[in-house]
């Protein structure tokens, strides 16, 4: 099995060095990753100007890691289509989770979602950054345990992955918590005095049973199953009767 591995923290990120550790032991791994963070920048592609590609020679032994000056999902596209046959995108681990509506502008998630477009099986996989960092190492069994379950599935799957920050009670199946959140703008000042803006997110509402949120709230680990029709079926029907 071809794993080409990316995601949106940038090639020196200590999860993408996690995720290719663990991946190694399913099949030949590529990393092929921004060389700065790209975290949030979502679907974006980059197609105003050329990419590079180059070779970076940095701590993953034994594995060839390129280093590209774009986005999640460019990496996706230009790491498959530089190595042939891949069979699977692997997006993170990404440090800080990707819960329900943090989908829309994930790097991480699209990275896997570009994979899916272009034919390919595509995984995200993210983890909360609390006061300490995550433990890659005493995570790594339970991201072979969703590789496992994951990896086999046929056909152009499309996974979103959350690992709680402590060692999970288990695997949930979950739904894409869907709730209002703030996009509250906070004000600042530089230290010249003029104004400058930090845009938050924070859910307003609580999570619902069985939705990805609530799985991470109860200590397990949550998968997401997606796909990329957004059509309102119910919207659709209404009107076409
Ligand atoms: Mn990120």
């Amino acid at each position: 099995m071809r794993i080409l591995i990316t995601n949106d923290d940038g090639i020196y990120s200590p999860g993408i060095a996690a995720l290719a550790r663990a991946a190694t032991r399913f099949g030949e791994v590529r990393i092929v990753a921004p060389d700065v963070e790209q975290s949030s920048m979502g679907h974006a592609i980059t197609h105003s100007k050329p990419l590079s590609y180059k070779k970076s020679p940095i701590v993953f032994e034994g594995i060839d890691a390129w280093r590209v000056n774009g986005t999640p999902a460019d990496c996706a596209t230009l790491g498959s289509h530089l190595w042939e046959n891949v069979d699977v995108v692997l997006s993170g681990i990404n440090m800080g989770p990707n819960l329900g509506n943090s989908m829309w502008h994930s790097g991480t998630l699209a990275g896997a979602k570009q994979a899916v477009l272009l034919g390919m099986k595509g995984i995200a996989l993210s983890i909360p950054v609390g006061k300490t960092e995550p433990d890659f190492a005493a995570l790594e069994p339970y991201v072979v345990e969703v590789l496992e379950e994951l990896l086999p599935r046929e056909g152009r799957c499309l996974y979103n992955v959350n690992f709680p920050h402590e060692a999970p009670a288990g695997v949930k199946w979950t739904r894409q918590s869907v709730r209002q959140y703030d996009g509250h703008v906070m004000p600042i000042k530089d230290p010249f005095g003029r104004e400058l803006y930090w845009i938050t997110v924070a859910p307003l509402e609580a999570a619902e049973e069985n939705t990805d949120r609530w799985a991470i709230e109860q200590g397990y680990t949550s998968i997401t199953p997606l796909r990329l029709d957004l059509t309102s079926e119910t919207e659709l029907e209404k009107e076409l009767g």
